[in-house]
């Protein structure tokens, strides 16, 4: 298949107004937008235009009945060549996003249109990418349901568009997250697996309450026990034993990572032993005790890696910093940060350059 994208370049370039210093996240969005229509049979109208509004009905199906999902990743400079943008395992974002839309019965999106909106896109926006240390470009590329009818039913129009906003570095403090035994991020046969809208509103109100007692984010763990580790807010979970590191399986309950597949196979490279498996906080419990804990952290894409410092679990605190280090978190980190901006050879071949 052959995507011809239309481009509608801005008059005046806003990036003038970029203050490159203190760049934040999430607040300034780059000169332009991709959108593309599905109109009930096929995906049209391929456009690249002035980042701005949607007019949409105020009987806009997504609104009403949650037909929405999206994805995030990344784009940095290369270290190599100031002119090269690079993605970093773009495909497996697409196959998220395919997933995700067919257990929300939304059309799925080829993945080579999906591809090419992100290359255009990056290609006419490159000078928005910081070239500043730990600055990078985050991608949102996003699907919603379009049709004005009131009625439970799968929309048969979508709109699905890419923006970029320029993002600084992370702060990388250790958190305080609480293992959350009332409240349930997702259910087994449900669709926590997806970045469908939904799950993140879902989650505000218990994260509210666990900020509200001093915990920076909830730690969910298995909806029918609560006894297993699953993951955090946008986060997959990671603990290390030693060498060997483990990490919760996958199940319908918990968001496949890209960030945690790329930790998993670096570890390996790096000589560690990576087990994916049932981790109760129990056994957290009793090998922190034991002195075995050495470090607890999460991965996704806005971070790559924060460590834990600890957790809450029946209103009793455990800190792990206090008595762990940060040496397998720190080697991986550092590992796949350098590898994302070239400055480590991509043996894997999970950059793709623009
Ligand atoms: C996006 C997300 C992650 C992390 O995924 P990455 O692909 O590594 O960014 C983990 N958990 C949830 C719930 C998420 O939404």
């Amino acid at each position: 298949m052959n995507f011809e994208i239309s481009i509608e370049k801005v008059k005046n370039s806003r990036i003038a107004e970029f203050d490159t210093e203190n760049i934040g996240f999430g607040k300034i969005f780059t000169d332009h937008m991709f959108v593309s229509d599905w109109n009930g049979q096929e995906w049209t109208n391929h456009r690249i235009v002035p980042y701005g509004p949607f007019q949409l009905s105020p009987a806009t199906s997504a609104i009403h009945y949650g037909q929405s999902i999206f994805e995030g990743m990344k784009a940095f400079a290369s270290s190599k060549n100031d002119h090269d943008i690079l993605m970093f395992r773009p495909e497996e974002n697409a196959k998220r996003f395919n997933r995700s839309a067919k257990r929300m019965a939304m059309p799925e999106i080829p993945q080579e249109l999906f591809i090419k909106s992100l290359t255009t896109l990056l290609d006419i926006d490159r000078n928005w990418v910081p070239r500043s240390e730990g600055g990078s470009l985050y991608i949102r590329p996003f699907m919603f349901a379009t049709d004005d009818f009131i009625g439970v039913k799968p929309s048969t129009t979508y709109t699905y568009a890419v923006f970029c906003c320029p993002v600084g570095p992370y702060y990388n403090k250790p958190l305080r997250v609480k293992v959350e035994e009332e409240y349930s991020r997702a259910a087994p046969g449900g669709v926590g697996f997806t970045k469908c809208a939904g799950n993140y509103a879902a989650s505000m109100y218990p994260t509210a309450i666990a900020q509200s007692e001093g915990y920076d984010q909830v730690l969910w763990t298995d909806p029918v026990t609560h006894t297993l580790v699953e993951e955090t807010g946008t986060t997959n979970f990671f603990a290390v034993f030693g060498n060997t590191i483990v990490t919760p399986e996958l199940t319908d309950t918990l968001l496949a990572g890209t960030t945690r597949e790329s930790v998993i196979l670096s570890l390996r490279t790096l000589g560690y032993q990576v087990e994916e498996r049932k981790l109760s906080v129990q056994e957290i419990k009793n090998r922190l005790i034991a002195g075995e804990l050495s470090e607890l952290f999460i991965t996704g894409t806005a971070a790559t890696l924060i460590n834990l410092d600890g957790f809450g679990h029946h209103g009793e605190y455990f800190s792990v910093i206090s008595q762990g280090n940060q040496i397998v978190s720190t080697k991986v980190k550092n590992y796949l940060d350098e590898i994302k901006t070239e400055s480590q050879p991509d043996t894997q071949g999970w950059i793709v350059k623009i």
